[in-house]
């Protein structure tokens, strides 16, 4: 409860608490506004020296933490997910997560300030041990979060990573997490057909080795009727913030085409970043 005060005051805004996490990142030339299509992407890492700071926004269960997290492997920045973030807070047991649970359990936001102070925090750990750049997934989520974020810091490029409704709601339903070892792991066996001229959707189930099968739990928000209300609250609050990066020429769509096989290849041809890369990174 008191870092949610904390932020009311005037000497420790957000703005001040972000600002101050991100300060020894890049506040540096604004990027020039573009539009990237394939193949004009930025190079992974800024000719200036520092590392690529990418934001990755999609609707619940579409696979940000999934591409997010091995992009974040292949290019050596930390993957921050604000679901993650919410969640410690949750099993943390402290006033703020009792508070938060009922807010997340509903699929509803939590408020700007408190994400805000979480994220701050986490980027400020972050710092401490030297990291720099960052993928972010899962913030910003409103239009006022970004403009926040735009204020201390500037963003390379934004992923839109994109499927079809009906799909996302088996994806969330078929969800299961290792109370263990954390991975996630997805029992659905998606099969859409096409429609409106828009190509069908195979994915294949994501199963979990056998010492995990026994731990896997499910998330208190993928209930069917969680999952509709955040898409919901998705399309009210979250579309905007793609129109804001869209604005500013940085946002590349991507419509998977399938599960992680066959979009993972895909996802980094458009990001310009080959097999090569790949290679080095799982040998390193
Ligand atoms: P996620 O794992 O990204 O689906 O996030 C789980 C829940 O955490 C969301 O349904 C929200 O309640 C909360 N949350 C995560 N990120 C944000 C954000 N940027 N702004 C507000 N609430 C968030």
């Amino acid at each position: 409860m008191a870092a949610v005060i904390r932020l009311f005051r005037p000497s420790s805004s957000p703005f001040s608490l972000i600002r101050r996490s991100l300060s020894t990142a890049a506040v540096t030339e604004p990027v020039k506004s573009q539009t990237y299509p394939q193949n004009h992407l930025p190079p992974a890492v800024d000719p200036k020296g520092r590392n690529v700071q990418w934001v990755f926004l999609g609707c619940p269960g579409v696979g940000k933490g999934t591409y997010a997290s091995r992009l974040s492997t292949l290019l050596s920045v930390p993957h921050i997910a604000t679901g993650d973030l919410v969640r410690e807070e949750l099993n943390s047991g402290s006033n703020l997560g009792k508070q938060l649970a009922d807010i997340v359990n509903q699929g509803k936001l939590v408020s700007d300030e408190i994400i805000i102070s979480l994220l701050s925090k986490r980027l400020e750990a972050g710092e401490g041990k030297g990291e720099s750049g960052f993928i972010l997934d899962g913030f910003p989520r409103t239009v006022r979060q970004a403009e926040i974020l735009d204020e201390v810091t500037n963003i390379d490029l934004v992923v839109n990573l994109k499927l079809p409704e009906r799909v996302l709601i088996e994806k969330c339903l078929g969800r299961r997490i290792c109370n263990q070892c954390g991975k996630n792991f997805n029992v659905a066996s998606i099969n859409v057909k096409g429609e409106n001229g828009s190509p069908g959707i195979s994915m294949a189930p994501l199963l979990p080795p056998p010492q995990c099968v026994s731990k896997l739990i499910t998330r208190a928000d993928d209930t069917e009727d969680v999952v509709k209300e955040r898409l919901r609250i998705y399309n009210d609050k979250s579309q905007p913030v793609e129109d804001f990066y869209r604005g500013q020429g940085k946002l590349l769509e991507f419509d998977l085409p399938g599960g992680i096989p066959v979009s993972w290849p895909k996802l980094l041809e458009v990001l310009n970043l080959d097999e090569q890369d790949e290679k080095q990174s799982v040998a390193a």
